[in-house]
């Protein structure tokens, strides 16, 4: 799932450097080339316009009637008008003219420069291509006599005649342009700038058309273009493959992580160790370790409480002293083999144990010893009873040993078989002897015994009548006795 969020981030992150920096270089770039051709524009246009004003002022400066060139270049003919106004254009029957009327002796006169030469003129300074045309509403309205001869060798289309073009790839191009305009395909770019014609009186007789082909200009454009978008598309490639590498890595660092922490869930300690980073490189290492060593931590400090809620369990159910059951366990078990007696009628007998005189032990061979002579008993006691009887301390110097499925006869027995090993057996502490007895009573489960408590009473009664007796010795309860 985290994988799948890093690929998704590493993708739309890549999209988000390279998608903008290819919209800004284009716009870049489509300003750049705007510039470039209004330059263009710019510069067709004013050399053309700096081509007649210098012949302007040639004309101005002759003060004379040119000397006729074969090639018509210049044009003087005589005007019956005012003789003044601004430079204009001038259709003659040698073709366009643009000139200025200068008063000479002879009279007025128009004087100008022929356009078409001018223009071939301009083509070899500006390799432009040109084209002249005429609107045909203008030409109408132009005297017959005059027409008749204009219109040989002209072209007509649409509304406008076309009187003049240095090349004839040029007729294939729009006519209505005002001001500049480019067309063409993607790589075959053409740039058009119309440079207005007017006559005297100010009307707008017709245009020349430059065109010029700017296909180098864009081809540049799209070179750099595409330089720097493949340029752009690998640096982004380039920082989301890293970054896709570093995030991979840390994924796979994650689901280590998490399959550690789901060990730890299930208490899995025992294989932490081997999650633990060698080598930490980073914090993420440091985190792991750290979070290993508190796992670890954690399961020591578990196994310890397990094995502390053991002792703790023992300590409640067995005497620490003696490590045989204590008063506790031999009630919780006793009531139940009771229980099973009086249903079943099964046999059932009691022991009941005091050491003789161990006041006495323990004041002459000290509490130490005393404690010894308790551990000697309890080692006794489980040696000489079977597995299923209960043997237990019941406090103090008195213990007890309970006896399923055993009837006074074998109580007896065992009883006697506990007094004299005892007697037999001195407990042997600092280099001194302590000969060691013990009073037994002896008590058996009878029909119309209510509880375990009538039992032990019974058993109680036979231990005093045993010290009564004289000590070391078994007394069986019997109740003619009593
Ligand atoms: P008797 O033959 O009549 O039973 O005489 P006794 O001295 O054994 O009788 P008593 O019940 O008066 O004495 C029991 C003594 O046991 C008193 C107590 O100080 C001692 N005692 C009880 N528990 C311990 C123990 O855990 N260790 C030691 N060393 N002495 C204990
Ligand atoms: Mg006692
Ligand atoms: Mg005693």
């Amino acid at each position: 799932m985290l994988k799948k969020k890093v690929l998704t981030r590493v993708l739309l992150s890549f999209l988000i450097t390279f998608l903008p920096t290819v919209s800004l270089l284009y716009l870049i770039f489509h300003r750049v080339s705007e510039e470039a051709l209004i330059k263009e524009r710019d510069i067709l246009y004013n050399d053309f316009k700096a081509l007649l004003e210098h012949e302007i002022m040639d004309i101005e400066l002759a003060k004379a009637k040119p000397i006729q060139s074969k090639d018509d270049y210049y044009t003087s003919v005589r005007v019956n008008e005012k003789c003044i106004g601004q430079p204009h254009y001038r259709i003659t029957d040698k073709g366009l003219y643009y000139g200025k009327k200068i008063t000479l002796s002879e009279g007025c006169y128009f004087v100008g420069v022929n356009v078409k030469e001018l223009l071939e003129f301009a083509r070899q300074l500006n390799r432009a291509e040109w084209l002249l045309y005429y609107d045909r509403t203008y030409i109408d309205r132009l005297p017959q006599a005059f027409l008749d001869n204009f219109v040989k060798d002209k072209l007509f289309k649409d509304d406008v005649v076309i009187v003049g073009f240095s090349n004839e790839s040029v007729l294939n191009v729009p006519f209505k342009v005002s001001v500049y305009l480019v067309y063409g395909n993607y790589w075959e770019k053409t740039l058009l700038v119309e440079f207005p014609l007017f006559e005297e009186g100010g009307y707008q007789f017709g245009k020349v058309l430059f065109v010029k082909d700017v296909s180098p200009i864009y081809a540049n454009f799209y070179t750099l273009m595409g330089v720097l978008v493949v340029y752009s598309f690998i640096l982004s490639l380039l920082s989301s493959f890293l970054l896709y590498k570093l995030s991979e890595d840390l994924v796979a660092r994650i689901i280590k992580l998490q399959e550690f922490s789901n060990k730890i869930k299930m208490g899995e300690f025992s294989q932490s160790e081997l999650f633990k980073a060698s080598k930490p490189k980073d914090e993420l290492d440091h985190l792991r370790n750290n979070l290993i060593d508190a796992a670890l931590t954690i399961g020591n400090l578990l196994s310890e409480l397990e094995a502390k809620n053991k002792q703790l369990q023992e300590l409640a159910y067995y005497d620490p002293l003696t490590g045989i059951p204590n008063r506790r366990f031999f009630f919780d078990h006793a009531n139940l083999i009771f229980e099973e007696a009086k249903r079943y009628g099964k046999k059932l007998s009691l022991l009941i144990m005091d050491i003789d005189h161990f006041k006495k032990i323990n004041d002459t061979y000290g509490h130490d010893a005393g404690d010894m002579v308790l551990k000697t008993f309890a080692d006794v006691l489980k040696s000489v009873a079977r597995h299923s009887d209960i043997c237990a301390r019941m406090g103090g110097e008195e213990f007890a040993v309970l006896l399923p499925n055993t009837g006074l006869d074998g109580a007896r027995i065992l009883a006697e078989r506990i007094r004299s090993t005892i007697a037999n057996k001195p407990v042997e502490y600092d280099h001194t002897i302590i000969v060691v007895t013990t009073s037994i009573g002896v008590s058996e489960f009878k029909n119309g015994m209510e509880s375990i408590d009538e039992l032990i009473k019974e058993a109680d009664i036979a231990l005093y009548r045993a010290k009564e007796g004289g000590r070391n010795r078994v007394e069986v309860f019997t109740p003619d006795k009593t």
